[in-house]
């Protein structure tokens, strides 16, 4: 899928999760459905640093442009190491390492240890990347259209006030975590979701997703896990722009009043 299917999928995907708690008993305080769901739509972008024409290689100028290429090779050179016979041999590292749940799990848990032992300007990083990721991926026309230094000021002062709404009391900087130290223990959720949800739109389409890698499926350990030919369809496609984009909205928006008890 495109950026901003996967970041509207994103986001659904969080504000589905805000809905399913506040049906067992532990709703999430608006600022975390609100900024859990920008989080998972910026997240939802992450896998594709493997990628140089990617949304999100594009997104922080020169700085991601690097990692990208440095994500491009260490993913290739996993995918070399660890090929099974079955599995085809490739020039890059497109669809590998980044695009399995093991790496979702593996980015998730390293904000989270992040957030818990960093001071506020590690919360602040991470929803600053987040934020500037959640611009590119929703607002993605405005985004392309305006200077990559005003998406950039519009990140940092949205994580600046989200951040300073967050820390006050009851508002949710130790939603589900409530143990002394475990403050923001969940920002790592939204991002291992929103990374899956990614692997997920991806396998929908012609060309598969490697997600259960390394478990070794029909002689391959990059097997690209995906529904039957018939139910796929291409990347940017019809079908990803006329008809998922708008069931991920409502979706979204449903999932988002039932979260908030507003239905
Ligand atoms: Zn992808």
């Amino acid at each position: 899928m495109m950026g901003p299917a996967h970041s509207l999928s994103g986001a659904a995907a969080w504000l589905g999760v805000g809905a399913a708690a506040a049906g067992i008993g532990h709703p999430m305080p608006w600022p975390v459905l609100v900024v859990g769901a920008l989080i998972c739509a910026g997240a939802a972008l992450a896998p594709d640093l493997d990628h140089k024409s990617a949304t999100i290689s594009r997104a922080f100028g020169p700085l991601s442009r690097i990692l990208c290429g440095i994500i491009d090779h260490l993913s290739h050179a996993v995918y070399k190491a660890t090929r099974a016979k079955g599995d085809p041999r490739r020039n890059g590292g497109h669809r590998t390492l980044t695009h399995t749940a093991l790496w979702a799990v593996l980015i998730g848990a390293g904000a989270s240890a992040l957030a818990v032992t960093g001071d506020r300007w590690a919360v602040l990083g991470i929803l600053f990347v987040h934020m500037v990721l959640a611009v590119e991926g929703l607002l993605w026309r405005a985004a392309r259209t305006s200077s990559d230094v005003l998406v950039w000021l519009l990140g940092a002062t949205s994580a600046w006030i989200l951040a300073g709404i967050l820390d006050r009391p009851g508002n949710g900087s130790s939603w589900l975590f409530s143990g002394p130290g475990q403050e923001y223990l969940w920002l790592g959720l939204p991002i291992v979701l929103g990374a899956l949800v990614h692997d997920i739109g991806d396998a929908l389409t012609v060309s598969g997703c490697p997600i259960l890698w390394p478990l070794p499926i029909a002689r391959k350990r990059w097997y690209p896990l995906g529904p039957p030919k018939a139910m796929r369809f291409r990347a940017g496609s019809r079908v990803e722009v006329k008809v998922l984009m708008p069931a991920f909205m409502l979706l979204g928006g449903v999932s988002g009043l039932g979260a908030l008890d507003l239905i």
